[in-house]
């Protein structure tokens, strides 16, 4: 928390925010169909300048990860997107045809997700499966074995030749984590969607990784969304921030303005429950109640049964959007 209060992002290099944003999402909508639709995103929107890193923050549920997936259509079915743009480069991925989309995913828009040991086919050999990416996207003459190595050596991963031939549980967290990125940035992708790609990693193998991304994307000049739920992994390394609640966003702007000033309630409770070294050290503070099930979204404000500020609005009128501040936006009735 500490941490998060004096820290200034300054990752994604230099990024022009006036242009047009690579990426942006408008009134995304997602829903899986059963008796009753389950509403898992509501109307998102965000956008990500080219090299840029932008955070998608909030608790488990809040439909962080069910956008990223939703923005190369990635959403398992009977998920579908049921309203909204995804536009990217000048088309919306949302209506794209499906042979261009495939063409597209790790090619553009690459992911790299929280559990590599799961990510990765534990009966092929690392080497291979990068190679398989290569291949997919340049063909057998752009997937030779040197470029792979080259990779692994771009990834820091300590002996290349090594982990060419090792298979996934030869190696450690981090090793298969790397192996991932390795993956994720084989074809030079212009986004890369990083769904908690640290969480499942010890905190020195964190640092390491998180370094590794900042290097690579200023090396790169790719764009980065992050998903997560860790507040001072968005302070060290976001330049925007986008906090997410039942399905929406309801604040965003510059990653320093919102934490060190934020403007709703649900944005200042997660920083409350953010534990300190300094201060009340022994107590924390955690937002009652849970998140809503996407199929029982409350009226109104759809934070209020959890909220400390609610008022007679909020259960009845759902708040929109308000702009204040340069890029700043609150979804509450009450945020003055
Ligand atoms: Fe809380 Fe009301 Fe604001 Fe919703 S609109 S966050 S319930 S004060």
């Amino acid at each position: 928390m500490d941490k998060i209060m004096e820290q200034s992002p300054a990752c994604g290099g230099a990024v022009d925010l006036s242009a047009t944003p690579l990426l942006s999402v408008e009134d995304l909508h997602v829903e899986f169909s059963a008796a009753a639709p389950i509403r898992a995103v509501r109307g998102a929107g965000f956008t990500v300048a080219a090299g840029e890193t932008v955070a998608l923050v909030g608790e488990s549920g809040s439909g962080k990860s069910v956008s990223a997936l939703a923005l190369t259509r990635l959403v398992a079915a009977p998920g579908r997107i049921t309203a909204g743009r995804v536009m990217f480069d000048g088309q919306d991925l949302a209506r794209l045809p499906q042979a261009e989309l495939v063409r597209l995913r790790g090619s553009a828009i690459s992911y790299i997700f929280q559990e590599p040991a799961t990510s990765l086919n534990p009966v092929f050999r690392a080497g291979y499966q990068v190679r398989e990416a290569l291949r997919l996207h340049r063909g057998r003459r752009g997937a030779g074995r040197e470029m792979v190595e080259e990779l692994f050596r771009l990834v820091g991963l300590a002996d290349p030749r090594r982990c060419l031939r090792a298979y996934p549980h030869e190696l450690s967290g981090g090793m298969q984590q790397r192996v991932m990125i390795a993956m994720a940035l084989a074809c030079r992708p212009r986004l890369l969607v990083a769904d908690e790609p640290t969480t499942a990693l010890d905190v020195t193998v964190q640092a390491q990784i998180l370094a590794l991304l900042a290097r690579l994307q200023r090396e790169l000049g790719m764009a980065v969304l992050l998903i997560t739920h860790n507040l001072a992994l968005v302070a060290d390394v976001a330049r925007r921030v986008n906090v997410m609640y039942a399905g929406r966003v309801v604040e965003a702007g510059k990653t320093g303005e919102v934490l060190r000033h934020p403007a709703h309630p649900y944005t200042c409770g997660l920083l409350a429950a953010v534990p300190r070294l300094r201060g009340d050290a022994d107590e924390l503070h955690g937002i009652p109640g849970s998140v809503p099930h996407p199929a029982h979204i409350p009226p109104g404000c759809s934070f209020h049964p959890r909220c400390p500020r609610a008022g007679p609005l909020c259960a009845r009128v759902d708040p929109e959007p308000e702009y204040f501040e340069e890029g700043r936006m609150v979804r509450c009735h009450y945020w003055k």
